[in-house]
């Protein structure tokens, strides 16, 4: 049915104020209207009625309202007969701005303020009304949503403020009241700039520049300042604010108070960088041997990271009065702060450190019922550094022995916290442990002095008998006649002692090394030659094994030693034969590559494992299990390559177990 058609032939066919409704503009107002007579019948009704109401309402049949259904703004179903039509029949008066909810076939609800007015004839009787329907849908709509963004501004934990592109605060939330201090009326109106630093003024500008181009800014951490001066980190979103054409017309902004995260941040940050200065520290106390250096770092970093003034380490040695703790290691002062003083030990406040007893640590050791008590100073010497917090934690070895104490000072109270004590704690607890091994290595180093001196002394006493018994067996072997059958024993002692004579200078050779005295004798010599030399004359004595020597050289001029180079070269020559007991062939090759002389030795005996290969070049080592009959110190490959480092060379051994080896060693030539 056509809505217009039909409202408009009733609007004409009805009496009074019906009539006076021009047909034409009655349907085409904008807005819904519509009549009833005096029962309530719908009588008329245009065509913006039809569309709000979402149906055609049948004439003589609907009564009081075109909808289907009706309800209380607050969504309670409300009856038809009491909707604001019904009542203004009833009692003929016209009902002003009493919203209802009308609900569609299709289910939607339009929000609709309803102006019903009665209608009179000539004679005054009520013969109807007509009824103005204002479709206000979308103002509640846009109601609803402006409180609910008001209610989400007021009640965020953000700053959330708007401002004009020149910066002039618009609005100002409750929050950004807290943050900053100021309240609405104090800001609005007013620059943005009051709460931003000075120093960060050049900031906005680009922050507005950026806006009013339409960019948008996104956590931006910076710092703003409140009424009461302190400046707080505050990470910043800032968005363009555009007007219905687009046009960015100012900024909306949102602060959030970072403080607590940049405190979780920087309590983090300053707990690994703890954490990593006590791995450093624990490393080095374990890798280092020298006791000054380790006490010396542990008193640095435990003075770091406790954020002491000053910390000291005080060593476990009376001095010369059988009382005082020396001094040993200090950081955050000068030694002449403490050298002045005398340290007494059994003092109240020192005796707990001292003793092992406990851990002292204090907010304000002055206030400290044991400060203050014992002679001579009684409290804090004049002069001395202004300590006041105070912490100390004895250094106690395994054993139970106080090595020592390490003392914390700051001229501030309450500096030290409990989790200082547990680091300081387990710094020392390592400390002991390095103080231990320094203390066990420096013995050691005591006695392998000793042992060194010893040999140095050894070798050479024996040297002196043995220089004259070689010596007077000579003269013996003159005198007798060629003939003689005993010349033959007498020869085989001297080679004994020729034996025993190079075993004793190896023997000095060791102790001149160690102190750095193993003297050389540069010339310039053919070092080839001296390779054939030392091979005929090994050849002679030797009948087990063949000395074949590959070269393509005729001469090898080198700079070195002879004689220290012939000791390497038989020490090697003998090690291949020695150590090659079912072979019959020694190789030797000699060389030039780079510059560098190059001798090999290569036997098919007992070969030498990948571990010990790293070992047998140092002092005494021999390998074990070698079998019966190979005897030897363990001194002549050591010799060899101190001979060698010596001549700025290398030498080193190929080989695997039971593969024979190859050993080399190269010189400058
Ligand atoms: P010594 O031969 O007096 O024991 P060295 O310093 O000359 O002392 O050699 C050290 C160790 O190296 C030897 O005890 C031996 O175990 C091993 N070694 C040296 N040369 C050889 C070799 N050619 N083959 C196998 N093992 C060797």
């Amino acid at each position: 049915m056509n809505g217009q058609g039909t409202g408009q032939l009733q609007a004409e066919k009805l009496p009074g104020a019906h009539n006076q409704l021009s047909g034409q503009l009655f349907d085409n107002l904008p807005i819904a209207v519509y009549t009833c007579d005096k029962q309530g019948y719908i009588t008329s009704f245009n065509q913006a009625a039809v569309k709000l109401w979402g149906r055609t309402p049948v004439i003589g049949e609907d009564l009081w309202c075109g909808s289907w259904k009706i309800f209380h703004p607050d969504g309670e179903p409300l009856k038809l007969d009491s909707c604001p039509m019904a009542l203004t029949l009833k009692e003929g008066i016209a009902i002003e701005g009493e919203e209802i909810i009308i609900q569609r076939p299709d289910g939607t609800r339009i929000n609709v303020l309803p102006y019903p007015v009665p209608t009179y004839n000539a004679d005054g009787e009520l013969v109807g009304a007509v009824n103005t329907l204002i479709d206000v849908t979308e103002q509640r709509y846009s109601e609803a949503k402006q409180a609910m963004l008001a209610s989400i501004i007021e009640s965020s934990e953000d700053a959330i403020v708007s401002k004009t592109l020149n910066g002039t605060i618009t609005s100002w939330n409750i929050s950004a009241e807290k943050m900053f201090g100021y309240n609405e009326q104090e800001m609005v109106g007013n620059s943005i700039r009051q709460i931003i630093p000075k120093t960060r003024w050049q900031e906005e500008d680009v922050i507005l520049e950026k806006i009013a181009s339409g960019e948008k800014v996104e956590h931006y951490e910076t710092y703003r300042l409140t009424k009461h001066g302190i400046e707080i980190p505050v990470s910043l979103t800032i968005s363009p604010i555009r007007n219905s054409k687009g046009q960015v017309i100012g900024a909306s902004k949102i602060a959030r108070n970072i403080s607590r995260q940049k405190a979780a941040e920087e309590s983090l940050q300053h707990y690994a960088s703890n954490l990593e200065t006590l791995n450093t520290v624990g490393k080095l106390v374990s890798e280092h041997l020298d006791v000054e250096e380790i006490l010396q770092q542990v008193t640095d970093v435990t003075t770091k990271v406790t954020g002491a003034a000053f910390g000291a380490f005080f060593y476990n040695k009376l001095d010369e009065h059988g009382e005082s703790y020396t001094l040993y290691t200090l950081s955050g002062a000068s030694k002449e702060a403490f050298e002045k003083f005398g340290m007494p030990r059994n003092t109240a406040v020192f005796h707990p450190t001292f003793s092992g007893e406990c851990i002292v640590r204090t907010d304000d050791i002055t206030k400290d019922p044991r400060y203050g008590k014992n002679p001579p100073h009684y409290g804090k010497p004049q002069g001395h550094l202004p300590v006041v917090s105070y912490l100390a934690v004895p250094v106690i070895s395994k054993s139970g022995t106080v090595i020592g104490g390490l003392f914390y000072g700051h001229p501030e109270a309450g500096k030290f916290t409990e989790y200082h004590e547990s680091l300081v704690e387990s710094v020392a607890t390592q400390t002991a442990m390095a103080l231990e091994n320094a203390k066990l290595y420096e013995e050691i180093q005591k006695l392998n002095a000793k042992k060194d001196e010893f040999i140095g002394l050894a070798s050479h006493e024996l040297k002196t008998p043995i220089t004259s018994l070689s010596g007077y067996l000579q003269i013996i072997n003159h005198r007798l006649p060629a003939d003689d059958a005993n010349k033959a024993f007498i020869e085989k002692a001297l080679s004994q002692i020729n034996k025993l004579t190079s075993l004793i200078a190896d023997l000095l050779d060791i102790s001149k090394i160690e102190t750095g005295q193993l003297p050389f004798t540069f010339t310039v010599f053919d070092l080839l030659q001296l390779v054939h030399e030392v091979i005929e004359a090994m050849q002679y004595s030797t009948k087990t094994h063949r000395l074949v020597l590959n070269t393509n050289l005729d001469e090898l001029l080198v700079t070195a030693d002879r004689q220290r180079m012939e000791q390497v070269i038989i020490n090697l020559f003998s090690n291949a034969i020695k150590y090659s007991p079912g072979a019959s062939l020694v190789n030797i090759s000699v060389s030039v590559a780079d510059n560098k002389a190059l001798v090999s030795v290569q036997d098919f005996g007992l070969g030498i494992t990948h571990e010990q290969q790293e070992r047998i070049f140092t002092r005494f080592y021999r390998v074990e299990d070698l079998g019966a009959g190979i005897s030897g110190l363990g001194i002549g490959l050591f010799i060899s390559k101190e001979i060698i480092k010596r001549h700025n060379g290398r030498i080193w051994v190929e080989s695997g177990q039971g593969k024979g080896s190859v050993f080399f060693f190269e010189i400058p030539v």
